[in-house]
């Protein structure tokens, strides 16, 4: 264990996730367990060029849990992005006895805090903070649990008013790198055709299955489009495309939105929290920097930033075949 550690910041930056006070909860409450200091770190790195902190003990983080959103608040700091920025930002965090930080956000999030850890020799931290579930090196990030179980309610309601009126839903959900959400939220909420930036289906292939789902009897369809699909048409240019070439069917769309980054974070995600916000405060105190803390195969792990950065976050091929055999 380092003793050079003795007062750790913390952070959430980029957009917000479900799960993201639960994680800050953790980071105060390892910090206190191992008698550090902890100081919450308002507005992303934006907060952090202000100096705009405040000191957290065990008792300040009660009643987080449950809640969506970051009480600390989010950001997107261009300045940050500047040596100016950055120069002014480790000011203030000397100023303020800050030996380390925890930043949870996306990818963007950890360029900056690698960045700034080459810079400054500083030593940091990351946890994924992000719906779409897009970050290498983690199997789930913080969030996107919560928006799975959000996306899914949303479909089972969507589906109540298509099966009474024989219409086709086209339903947007996030997703504009990857289709983790689509996929899996489609299969659960039983979706007779998923389209996800990985692949590309096709215009033509997607009426002709729609044809032969309602061929099969089906009076109703749901379509989950990932806001990134590779057909490349926006969701309203898909329902005019299928209004034009299929009969019998009333086609409307639903753009799920930002509803799906908030809400009450899930149990799974609580927990995925609570384990991370402690492996990342340890791997501080215990000389680590410059990693992203995930989740690999059940074991709280850690990747390099610069890994977790550059690679790519894959989908589960055979879930696309699961996908395509359910809508037989
Ligand atoms: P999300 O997945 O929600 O987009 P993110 O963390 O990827 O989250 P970004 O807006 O990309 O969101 O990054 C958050 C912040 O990190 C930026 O506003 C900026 O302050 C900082 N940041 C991102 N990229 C860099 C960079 N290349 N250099 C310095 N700082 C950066």
């Amino acid at each position: 264990m380092l003793d050079t550690i003795k007062k750790i910041g913390v952070l959430t930056s980029g957009g917000d996730s479900p799960g993201m006070n639960a994680a800050v909860r953790s980071v105060v409450r390892a910090c206190a367990f191992h008698n550090i200091e902890c100081i919450g770190i308002y507005r992303g790195y934006e907060g952090m060029i202000d100096g705009d902190f405040i000191a957290m003990d065990a008792r300040s983080v009660k009643g987080i849990i449950n809640k969506g959103g970051t009480i600390l608040k989010s950001a997107r700091s261009k300045d940050f992005r500047t040596v100016e920025g950055r120069a002014k930002a480790h000011q203030e965090l000397k100023k303020a006895g800050i030996d380390a930080f925890v930043v949870i956000g996306g990818d963007g999030s950890f360029t900056g805090a690698m960045i700034f850890n080459q810079e400054f020799n500083f030593p940091v931290m990351g946890i994924p903070g992000t719906i779409d579930n897009d970050i290498y090196g983690t199997t789930h990030t913080l969030g996107y649990d919560t928006a799975l179980n959000t996306v899914v309610d949303a479909i089972d309601k969507i589906r109540d008013t298509a099966s009474s009126h024989n219409r086709l839903f086209f339903v947007e959900v996030m997703g504009r790198d990857v289709g983790h959400i689509a996929l899996n939220a489609g299969i659960a909420g039983g979706a007779e055709e998923i389209l996800i930036p990985e692949e590309d289906l096709g215009l033509d292939r997607l009426v002709e299955s729609l044809r032969r789902s309602k061929k099969s009897g089906k009076s109703s369809s749901i379509v989950v489009v990932a806001e990134g699909d590779k057909i490349g048409k926006s969701v309203f240019e898909l329902k005019d495309f299928v209004d034009q070439n299929m009969e019998g069917y009333d086609v409307r769309v639903s753009v799920l939105g930002h509803m799906q980054r908030g809400g009450s974070p899930s149990c799974f995600d609580r927990v995925l929290a609570s384990r991370m916000g402690v492996k990342a405060v340890e791997s501080l105190i215990g000389g680590k920097s410059n990693f992203m803390v995930g989740l690999k195969n059940d074991v709280i792990d850690l990747t390099p930033f610069d890994q977790a950065v550059k690679g790519k976050s894959k989908i589960n091929m055979e879930l696309l075949r699961v996908s395509d055999i359910m809508t037989t």
